[in-house]
């Protein structure tokens, strides 16, 4: 295996709409920009590639300006495992490389909320963006029947993504009160995009309800999903399904800024990075951009990561010129988290029995009320399977408010020969002495 080192200006965690906004703004400065992404296509999670419908046309335009500035490379199939001053540990297909930088932009997004009920791991559940990601990607679709449910304007968009590939979607459950859901939509009108957007969604899907204050009870079905128990207004239902898309909404992924020692604070339970109207951590050199920095949708991604680009390339007055834009953008997410708080029903979905880390399979039960992270790691193995707590760390955030104090990289499982790849000559370099 040959140990690479690479350099450049400008290193762009994330090829998701921030991201991308942040290199090409970098790249239109000249600095040398490397962007890197596990992906095997820039996109992120709104631009995800659709193996059947494509990709949007912004995302392609941003990627064809990337492509073609001589100064900028994309390092596709690639994740950032570390992080020192000034370094960034990478598993780039199987390999480990190191790459040096200047400034560094972390826009590493946001993941799903899953939360557990009595049932949500049997085959045929999924997330709700996850059972799109699954759908771009060539899950086979056709004439399944798929209850759509949690919480957020995704459930809408993942719904239609599941109907354009076939799939008959039957309801769209969203545990917020109409109430809330319907003040979200009469404010729509201060962005003319998402408006339209959520009313060309909604056309397209006519003929499936969208009920309010309406949530999950629970998954049935022995080796498989074969219905699923509903809580509709004040009713109980039975719907048969083969498909159940499920989540709670988004929180920001944290873990490499967390563990380069950037500031956090929190929104609720999870936490986000803190960054200044520059889009600067509290870390020199390095900046954030987009979800990692609190959920706040694709406008806010891309005009936050072109603002952290163009400060990273040292181009202050470009940045300046975007933070009405970037307003304008956070508008929106504060609308969004006024009007879709979890309510708390939701988070008394789980009983004893019920699973909370499903690679461990640790049930409810073995987590006490008030154990926190560390205890829970160390007494039931909570945490420690191949997710690293993102899924169960995260549900029992939100459920019992447990927060995590620390990360400790690596950031994703990777075998001991990358790790051993990384120079073991460098002092700074946190996997030292780790031997092939
Ligand atoms: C599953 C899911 C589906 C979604 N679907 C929609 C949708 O249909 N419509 C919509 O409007 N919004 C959707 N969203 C919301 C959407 O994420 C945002 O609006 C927008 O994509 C945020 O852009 P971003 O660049 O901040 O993050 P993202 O688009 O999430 O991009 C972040 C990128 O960082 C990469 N990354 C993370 N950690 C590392 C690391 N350590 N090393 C290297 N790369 C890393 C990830 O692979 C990802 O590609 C979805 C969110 C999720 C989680």
């Amino acid at each position: 295996m040959a140990e690479r080192r690479l350099e450049c200006d400008v290193a762009v965690v994330g090829a998701g709409p921030a991201g991308l906004s942040a290199a090409k703004a970098a790249a239109a400065a000249g600095a040398r920009v490397v962007l890197l992404d596990p992906q095997p296509r820039p996109g992120g999670q709104v631009w995800r590639n659709d193996i059947v419908h494509g990709m949007p046309a912004p995302s392609l335009a941003l990627q064809a300006a990337l492509y073609a500035s001589p100064t900028t490379a994309l390092l596709m199939r690639s994740e950032v495992i570390a992080a020192s001053k000034g370094v960034l540990y990478v598993r780039a297909d199987g390999d480990g490389v190191e790459l040096r930088h200047a400034a560094l932009v972390l826009a590493t997004g946001a993941r799903e909320l899953l939360l557990p009920f009595p049932g949500w791991t049997l085959p045929g559940v999924t997330g709700a963006g996850g059972a799109q990601a699954l759908a771009k990607q060539g899950w086979p679709l056709r004439d399944k029947r798929v209850v759509v449910a949690g919480s957020g304007p995704l459930l809408l968009a993942a719904g239609r993504t599941l109907q354009a590939h076939g799939a008959r979607v039957l309801a769209i459950l969203e545990q917020a009160a109409l109430a809330d859901v319907g003040m979200f939509a009469c404010g729509l009108w201060r962005w003319p995009r998402k408006a339209l957007q959520a009313a060309t969604i909604r056309a397209e899907l006519w003929r499936t309800p969208y009920r309010c204050d309406s949530h999950v009870v629970r998954a049935i079905g022995e080796d498989r999903l074969r219905a699923v128990q509903v809580r509709i207004g004040g009713r109980i239902k039975t719907i048969e399904c083969d498909q159940l898309a499920c989540g709670f909404g988004l929180v920001p992924n944290v873990e490499l800024a967390q563990s380069l020692g950037c500031e956090l604070a929190y929104d609720g339970a999870h936490p986000r990075v803190v960054v200044d109207d520059w889009q600067r951590t509290s870390v020199d050199g390095v900046y954030a951009a987009g979800e990692a920095c609190g959920i706040g949708g694709l406008d806010c991604a891309e005009v936050e990561g072109a603002i952290a680009g163009h400060v990273a390339a040292a181009m202050l007055d470009s940045a300046r010129a975007l933070w009405s834009r970037r307003r304008h953008a956070r508008r929106f997410a504060a609308q969004l988290r006024q009007h879709f708080e979890l309510q708390k029903h939701v988070r008394a979905l789980a009983d004893d029995d019920t699973i909370v880390c499903r690679c461990e399979d640790v049930p409810m039960s073995a987590i006490p009320v008030h154990m926190q992270a560390r205890e829970a790691k160390l007494a039931t193995r909570c945490g420690m399977g191949a997710c690293q707590g993102r899924v169960c760390g995260t549900a029992l955030a939100e459920l019992r408010d447990i927060r995590r104090s620390g990360f400790r990289p690596p950031i994703f499982p990777v075998s001991l020969e990358v790790l051993a790849g990384f120079g073991q000559d460098d002092p700074a370099n946190p996997f030292q002495g780790v031997e092939r």
